[in-house]
């Protein structure tokens, strides 16, 4: 071969660049699509990695796992199977805002990600630097590599995370690098721009992690994980381990006083970070500048793994000098003497703006070429895995000649995550939250399969099996809550003195153990013990049957919403609307609303800017039209 000959690395139908938590979703779904697939990544011992908290899970993140598992994908599979605690969190709270939280040993994660991704059939794993994306007449055709190498595909995915010409930050330090000491990614975003798109620039940062012999846990509060616990994914049964506990304690007022006397120190107050920052995240810095009426701020320490010593400090995201965070750590209770293995850090790096992609988070410059991950604005480990997933069944979609999958609002978590980003655009790093969900009630934790689950075999990730044991599981579901409206309770001496010893005042006639339920002090468990056949059921349908009895009413008006919701958000609106041709709308609507290209009435209604009385005058010229 000619030195001028490019060697072409191989053939795919889609090529993922990225093996981070979006990448690795994104290749996996299409290789469950039974399409040919090649991941390219820097590094194959950053394959899932997690460079910042050990965790999985929690609100609305916690939702997100679930979904992601419901139409098939890794992340939950990976966490049921390399945690350290489990914890179900916000249980005194309603369900649509309790979720499963774990603990998880990093490197293990990243084993069972990997080891799924190279045994799955149709992937092949290439460690390469991707600088370049190939079009021809506005497709994508492949990619090309830091050695000249080229891949081709009809559909390419990128999922580059917090590494496109990223810097990390330790006070006056600033170093071209990826996380974690990595190398970062040159060149791709400069040929981004080169196409076209607008890149924004954005910053996160991380605490410094200590080594556990130097932590007095005797000055700290314990936080053990769950006795009996769910899982994310009905695949993962089998690892049961001992759990670990992670610790709370709090900062003092010297902490405050090293940091404010320190403030002129900081990268973030010294004006070299340029990128906006997560705002519900924020570094010990803006803290304790922020709310500097608080005395003290909680620190959880939460280990790493099971085979390290390194433990995560989290609530100390700091970019301060190193030398001021061993004094802040060393003045927080019980790290009097703690040893710091590494430095907390910021990494700014660029992202494409996400308003660029339709709702298939495919581009709308370029054809056949999807972004997804923290490189569209998001952050957040689930967040990136979601969009993952999203691409990659839209990429094996798109190279199937299929139409795009698109989950509303009203159906998913992962819904409200692209349609937030793709109709508003971000300014700084976004994090999924419950109260992002209109209808969070109908998007719970332990319906995401029925919601999910049957739109996973129609494109064809999920197995055609699964469906079969869900709706045995649906079948199930349904019978209990029949029964228990049916199975009535007499008002013997036991039963109420049970009652009683639940403050719950007694019956005096034969009574439905549904209505019993109904109380809010009555949990299954409480009602197990009067009505014993109960105990019988398996924790995952009684949590089920336990919600949909105790939450009829509510969960009824809240279809009645989404009813309503989706009048709006499946009226459509044609493609190529030319919008600044339209009199009547504001000068604002009318950018906007080119820039976007809204897919619904919902979503149009959705764009900041795009006021009511815009919505009208557009329903009237595309009436008329
Ligand atoms: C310092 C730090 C702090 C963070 N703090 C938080 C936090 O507090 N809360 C939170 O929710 N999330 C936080 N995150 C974010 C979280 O890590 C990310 O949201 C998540 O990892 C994003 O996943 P991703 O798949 O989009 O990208 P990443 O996990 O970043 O993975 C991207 C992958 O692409 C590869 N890659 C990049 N460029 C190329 C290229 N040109 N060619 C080939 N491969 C390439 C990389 O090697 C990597 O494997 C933090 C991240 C960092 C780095």
């Amino acid at each position: 071969m000619s030195v001028d000959q490019v060697y072409c690395g191989g053939e795919f139908d889609c090529i993922v660049v990225g093996a981070g938590h979006a990448g690795c979703e994104a290749a996996h779904a299409v290789a469950r699509m039974g399409l040919s697939v090649a991941l390219l990544t820097q590094s194959m011992e950053a394959i899932a990695l997690m460079p910042c908290n050990p965790s999985v899970g929690g609100p609305a993140k916690g939702h997100v796992v679930a979904e992601i598992d419901a139409l098939g994908g890794l992340m939950g599979y990976a966490a049921d199977m390399s945690f350290v605690q489990m914890r179900t969190l916000n249980t005194g709270k309603g369900p649509a805002v309790q979720a499963l939280r774990a603990q998880t040993d990093k490197r293990l994660y990243q084993q069972v990600v990997r080891e799924l991704l190279e045994r799955t059939p149709n992937l092949r794993i290439i460690q390469a630097s991707v600088v370049e994306i190939l079009v021809e007449s506005g497709v994508a055709r492949g990619v090309r590599t830091h050695t000249g190498t080229i891949y081709r595909a009809e559909a390419v995915v990128v999922t580059t995370g917090t590494y496109m010409e990223s810097t990390v930050i330790v006070g006056a330090s600033i170093i071209a690098s990826g996380p974690n000491g990595l190398m970062p990614s040159h060149g791709l975003a400069a040929n981004l721009r080169a196409l076209g798109f607008r890149l924004g620039r954005l910053k996160t940062g991380t605490p410094p992690r200590i080594h556990r012999r130097s932590i007095h846990f005797d000055r700290m509060e314990e936080q053990r994980g769950d006795a009996s616990y769910t899982r994310f994914s009905r695949r993962s049964s089998r690892f049961a381990p001992e759990q670990m506990s992670c610790w709370l304690t709090y900062t003092t007022a010297a902490t405050h006083e090293i940091i404010r006397s320190n403030l002129h120190r900081s990268p973030l107050y010294a004006g070299l970070i340029a990128g906006r920052g997560p705002r519900y995240c924020p570094s010990i810095e803006d803290k304790v500048v922020r709310f500097a009426d608080k005395e003290r701020h909680q620190i959880f320490l939460e280990p790493e793994g099971y085979s390290t010593e390194e433990v995560y400090v989290q609530g100390f995201s700091t970019s301060l000098p190193e030398d001021v965070q061993v004094m802040m750590l060393r003045s927080v209770i019980g790290l009097e003497q703690a040893e710091m293995m590494r430095a907390g850090y910021a990494i700014e790096y660029d992202f494409v703006d996400p308003t660029q992609l339709t709702l298939a988070l495919e581009s709308k410059l370029y054809a056949g070429l999807f972004f997804a991950g923290q490189i569209n604005g998001s952050s957040g480990y689930e967040e990136a895995a979601g969009q993952g997933l999203w691409a990659g069944i839209n990429a094996g979609a798109k190279v199937r000649g299929l139409p795009p999958f698109v989950l509303l609002r009203s159906e998913a978590y992962l819904g409200v995550l692209v349609d937030d980003l793709v109709t508003k655009g971000t300014s700084e790093p976004y994090r999924l939250m419950t109260s992002r969900a209109e209808h969070r009630l109908l998007l719970r934790f332990d319906n995401a399969e029925s919601r999910l689950l049957p739109k996973g075999v129609e494109v064809g990730v999920v197995p055609e099996r699964e469906l079969v044991r869900l709706r045995e599981d649906e079948a199930g579901i349904r019978q209990w809550v029949e029964y228990l409206e049916r199975r009535k309770v007499s008002p013997e001496e036991a039963v109420n003195r049970h009652l009683a010893s639940v403050f719950s005042s007694p019956i005096e006639h034969n009574t439905a153990a549904a209505a019993l339920l109904r109380r809010p002090e009555i949990t299954w468990e409480r009602l197990s013990v009067i009505v014993p056949e109960l105990s019988e059921v398996a924790l995952h349908l009684a949590q089920r049957v336990s919600i949909e009895v105790k939450y009829a009413g509510y969960i009824a008006r809240q279809c009645e919403a989404v009813e309503l919701f989706q009048r709006l958000e499946l009226k459509a609106i044609p493609n190529g609307v030319r919008y600044s041709e339209m009199r009547g709308l504001s000068l604002e609507a009318r950018e906007k609303l080119e820039r976007v290209q809204p897919r619904s009435y919902g979503q149009a209604s959705r764009i900041s800017g795009v006021s009511p009385a815009d919505i009208a005058m557009l329903m009237v010229h595309l009436e008329r039209r």
